[in-house]
């Protein structure tokens, strides 16, 4: 199936202390309509500004975006606004999303309005879409403000207005990290049903592989701004190919992972990095360095299966 949203070489970079910082570096990848992607890292990989230049809401410095095979990279103003309707943000704080002031009802009428949506279709849409957010009857929350809800049920707002201008794409950015343990999956899975319901695609933005393991058929990992590994969910998890993958799957608790947890720890934090440029940006913290890791960035190569990982091991001398 053709892609519906797309990214080619994407990079991002800014100046620091006098030296060029890649936030952001050569990523590419794919997704088809009604697939769900996660994207997962450490605090600081470039997950969410990855994110946000698919959404277009930074510049990429360098690379492609292109949505249902039209390139948006440099569209502005009103040129993206049908892309705006298309490819909706799920916030990841409900506390901060919504203006306080306002009443459900013109917190979901607003986006209606902005995209060009007749007055007429308003009522029998923000009705529809609350029930599908499982917040009924609908006429009970309408003229409630976001103080009187809790933080699960201002997240079903918040997906509520992002799925009202009826996108083809969701974004989540750690769509559950800010609620309590007890509402997390209910969020997820109504985010699943609409996906379902509605065909969409879906980008999962988290540092969580659990919830990634949860939503996502395929998932690429990011460490310091490139991506590492790729490849189907649960054979990503079940058999990590990368060094820094196996440190994340064996930090959470993951069901039936076959693997040595103990067995591979990794040093230090993001912050220890060396500096990205020649050489594997991981190896100071990776078990498994040899002299080649410093001299050489390593490249994603194919592993079949539509897995692909960017490690010296295994490689061919
Ligand atoms: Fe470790 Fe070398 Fe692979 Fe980097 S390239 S993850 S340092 S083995």
């Amino acid at each position: 199936m053709s892609a519906l949203i797309e990214a080619q070489g994407l990079q991002k970079t800014f100046r620091a202390r006098g030296r060029l910082v890649h936030a952001v570096n050569d990523v590419s990848l794919a997704v088809a309509p009604g697939e769900a992607l996660g994207i997962v890292g450490e605090s600081g990989c470039g997950k969410t500004t990855t994110a946000r230049m698919l959404l277009r809401l930074e510049d990429p410095s360098a690379g492609r975006i292109l949505f249902d095979g039209a390139d948006i990279t440099s569209l502005r103003g009103a040129a993206l606004r049908p892309f705006r309707a298309r490819a909706q943000l799920v916030f990841q704080n409900p506390f901060d999303a919504l203006n306080p002031r306002f009443t459900i009802r013109r917190s979901l009428a607003e986006p209606l309005r902005n995209f060009g949506i007749p007055e007429a279709e308003h009522a029998a849409r923000i009705d529809a879409v609350l029930n599908r957010v499982r917040l009924t009857p609908p006429e009970a929350w309408l003229d409630r403000r976001p103080h009187e809800l809790s933080g699960g049920q201002l997240q079903r707002v918040v997906l509520a207005r992002a799925l009202i201008p009826g996108p083809s794409l969701i974004v989540a950015d750690e769509p559950v990290s800010m609620l309590d343990v007890s509402v997390r999956a209910g969020i997820l899975n109504l985010l699943r049903e609409a996906r379902d319901a509605l065909g969409l695609a879906a980008i999962y933005i988290s540092h969580d592989l659990a919830l990634i393991r949860y939503v996502c058929e395929r998932t690429l990992v990011m460490y310091l701004g490139r991506v590492v590994e790729e490849g189907p969910t649960t054979e990503l998890i079940a058999n990590p190919a990368h060094p820094y993958t196996r440190a994340l799957v064996a930090a959470v608790p993951v069901p039936r992972v076959e693997q040595d947890r103990a067995a591979l720890p990794i040093r230090g934090a993001l912050s220890d990095a060396p500096p990205t440029g020649i050489g594997c940006a991981f190896r100071d913290r990776c078990p498994h360095a040899f002299a080649r890791c410093a001299d050489e960035t390593p490249v994603a190569r194919s592993l079949g299966g539509g897995r692909a990982v960017a490690c010296h091991l295994g490689e061919a001398a």
